[in-house]
């Protein structure tokens, strides 16, 4: 588990549904372009968000690239972001959902 689901977790441990749910859905209000400046550690992009004063720039910076894993493409079959898989008659099919179909046909 990565800082930012520890967070997440103590804060709804803490009856703090706010903060947990900021957390939870700042990629839902972010751009991805913004996400991606914010990994760059392009602190420009403090002047174009609104952030709650408990939310530095660490604590951003962190978040961002706890997505990094997750900007990869999208697997048709499971739905979930992946940076490595095979290309399956021009769709992707990402490394989990490859070995289980590898497995079924064994
Ligand atoms: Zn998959």
């Amino acid at each position: 588990m990565d800082r930012i689901e520890k967070l997440i977790t103590e804060y709804t441990r803490k009856g703090q549904l706010d903060k947990a749910n900021f957390l939870k859905n700042l990629d839902k209000v972010l751009l991805p372009s913004t996400i991606q400046r914010i990994q760059q550690n392009d602190k420009t992009v403090l002047k174009e968000i609104v952030l709650p004063k408990w939310v530095d720039w660490e604590l951003l910076y962190e978040w961002a690239n706890s997505k990094k894993i997750k900007n990869g493409r999208t697997c048709i079959l499971c739905n979930e972001s992946s940076e490595t898989g095979i290309d399956f008659k021009s769709k992707f099919i990402c490394d989990n959902c490859f070995l289980r179909l590898k497995n079924l046909n064994q």
